[in-house]
């Protein structure tokens, strides 16, 4: 038997999860899948670490599959197929911490009880996951579980940098900055440390860029301040999300325009952001095709906004040595970075042209005073990490 860590990541219509043997060097990519189109037609690839395709299923009738049924499906199919894996814990991504919790958690009674009462502050990520984390305890009681906390690599950055200029009850009851994205800054943090430990030590900004985007200012890889706050919905314009707004935008359309608030909050996450703006796509790659000159004010404003947002993050940190691009846009779209650093040339940044267009590590030139580099993040490897983490010492697992 070879001992595996599952990490699962479980959202409102899907659920992406990888499978990791636990090697000398950490955890090594057996499996990864994605279950998606839950509630309305769900569709189930996996694929081994060598990209051949494990299963590739629908369902008849699939719509009234709910989450916990479809896991029943996916532990099933996985105890038939990977027989000579010994799952040793299952990690999942938790979107909110909330005040107390800083470090990854061994799942119990009382931590899923504490995790539900912080569900209205992540309304749409929040059920799901502790959803996914109940139905596993169904399926298979004795199984350690761990929850893996977005906020927390943001959980110990300065009073400062965490509070709204609003009463103190308010601060203290828990209305506050907590930042995202986490377990990506995490992963990236670590990574920048093996392959470029004095950049690591220095002043950067990671550019976590995808559908949801976010920057994290970052000195000796500790998070110093960071685009989210209260919810996932402040800082850069996201593909559906529409970032830093005036809050008096939000009274006004309740109070003179008459909308509900769940239909200001359908508006601020569900249609604004690059699908708002452009009326095409919240996807940056249909945007690039589209001849619409709404769909091009969408790109241009998306990196106006990461750009000036960085400008605020360079102050936090005093100054700043390197800029570090991820996630699916900040991976793959040249024209984005170069976009982005453009704007930020005031900062000494030269991109390279030849090495920006083929996703190349580095992307600046070896003139730029600032670095600029592309790491692929890898949130489902840092939930394993972090999950073996807790669960080697509670239970004595070895390699
Ligand atoms: P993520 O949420 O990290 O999966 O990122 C999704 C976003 O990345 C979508 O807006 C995609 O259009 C974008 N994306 C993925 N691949 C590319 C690419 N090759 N060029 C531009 N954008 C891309």
């Amino acid at each position: 038997m070879t001992r595996a860590v599952v990490s699962l990541n479980a959202g409102s219509s899907s659920i992406k999860f990888a499978l990791f043997t636990l090697g000398p060097d950490g955890p090594e990519h057996a499996a990864a899948g994605k279950l998606e189109g839950i509630g309305i037609a769900p569709h189930l690839v996996a694929r081994g670490a060598d990209g051949t395709v494990l299963i590739d299923q629908d369902w008849d009738n699939g719509a009234r599959l709910t989450h916990e049924a479809l896991l029943r499906e996916l532990f099933g199919w996985a105890s038939q197929h990977l027989p000579e894996h010994e799952i040793v814990a299952i990690g999942h991504r938790v979107v909110h911490g909330g005040m107390s919790f800083a470090r990854p958690l061994l799942v119990d009674d009382a931590l899923l009880e504490a995790l539900d009462l912080l569900c209205p502050l992540a309304p749409l990520h929040q059920p799901h996951n502790l959803a996914a984390i109940r139905a596993i305890r169904t399926l298979a009681p004795a199984l350690p579980q761990v929850a893996c906390f977005d906020t927390a690599f943001h959980h110990d950055r300065t009073d400062v940098a965490m509070r709204f200029a609003l009463p103190r009850a308010l601060h203290d009851k828990g209305i506050r900055r907590y930042g995202f994205h986490g377990l990506s800054y995490d992963y990236i943090a670590r990574t920048l440390r093996e392959t470029d430990p004095e950049l690591a030590r220095g002043r950067v900004i990671v550019a976590h860029l995808g559908n949801g985007a976010s920057l994290c200012a970052m000195h000796d890889g500790k998070s110093v301040d960071t685009t989210m706050g209260f919810t996932a919905l402040d800082g850069l314009m996201m593909g559906t999300r529409c970032g830093d707004i005036d809050p008096g935008v939000l009274l006004h359309l309740q109070m003179q325009e008459g909308m509900s608030a769940a239909n200001v909050e359908t508006l601020l996450y569900k249609q604004s952001g690059l699908l708002g703006v452009s009326g095409v796509s919240s996807d940056m790659r249909a945007l690039h095709q589209s001849p619409d000159p709404h769909a091009a004010e969408a790109i241009d404003l998306f990196a106006w906004r990461a750009a000036r947002e960085a400008g605020a993050l360079i102050s936090s940190l005093g100054g700043i040595d390197g800029i570090i691009f991820t996630a699916g846009i900040g991976e793959n779209d040249p024209i984005i970075r170069a976009s982005i650093c453009e704007r930020l040339a005031w900062t000494g940044l030269i991109i390279d042209g030849e090495s920006n267009a083929r996703n190349a590590p580095i992307i600046s030139r070896s003139d730029s005073r600032i670095i600029a580099r592309v790491i692929p993040t890898d949130e489902e490897r840092m939930i394993a990490v972090l999950s073996l983490g807790v669960v080697r010492p509670a239970a004595g697992v070895s390699q």
